[in-house]
C-alpha cells in the first residue's frame, strides 16, 4: 500500500488487521446478529443488556473475518474479561509472563495470544 505521496507504507500487522476488522461493517453485522441471538442477555451469567453492556466474544479465532454463528458468544464485560483470562490460562500464560512478553514484543504479543490455539501454543516459560 502507498500513501498520497506514492511512498510505500509498511504492511499492517496482524494486530492492526484485526483491529480494522473489528471496526468493519462485516464485523458489526456479525456482532449484532450474535447479540440478537442471545436475546439481550449475557450467555454466561444471564445479566440483561439493560444492566450491562454486552459484547461478542470469539470462542475461536479459526475463522476471523468469516465467523460462523457458533464461533461467537455474547458476554457482559466482567464475563468477557474472565473468558479472556481463561483463554490465556489455557495457553499457560501467567499475568507476569504476559507483562514481560508485552514489554518485549509489543503489539506482536497481542497477535501471538490472539492466534495461538491451545494445542499449538509453544510459548517459552521463562
Ligand atoms: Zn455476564
Amino acid at each position: 500500500m502507498q500513501n498520497l505521496l506514492g511512498e510505500d507504507l509498511p504492511e499492517p500487522t496482524k494486530e492492526e488487521q484485526y483491529r480494522a476488522y473489528l471496526a468493519s461493517p462485516a464485523w458489526r453485522k456479525r456482532r449484532a446478529a450474535a447479540l440478537a441471538r442471545a436475546g439481550g442477555i449475557c450467555e454466561s451469567c444471564g445479566i440483561s443488556q439493560y444492566t450491562r453492556r454486552l459484547e461478542a466474544h470469539h470462542l475461536t479465532y479459526e475463522r476471523i473475518g468469516a465467523e460462523l454463528p457458533e464461533d461467537l458468544t455474547v458476554l457482559c464485560g466482567p464475563c468477557h474479561k474472565r473468558a479472556e483470562a481463561e483463554r490465556k490460562a489455557d495457553l499457560g500464560i501467567s499475568e507476569r509472563a504476559e507483562r514481560n512478553y508485552a514489554r518485549l514484543l509489543g503489539e506482536k504479543w497481542g497477535y501471538l495470544t490472539l492466534r495461538k490455539a491451545p494445542e499449538e501454543a509453544e510459548i517459552a516459560s521463562d
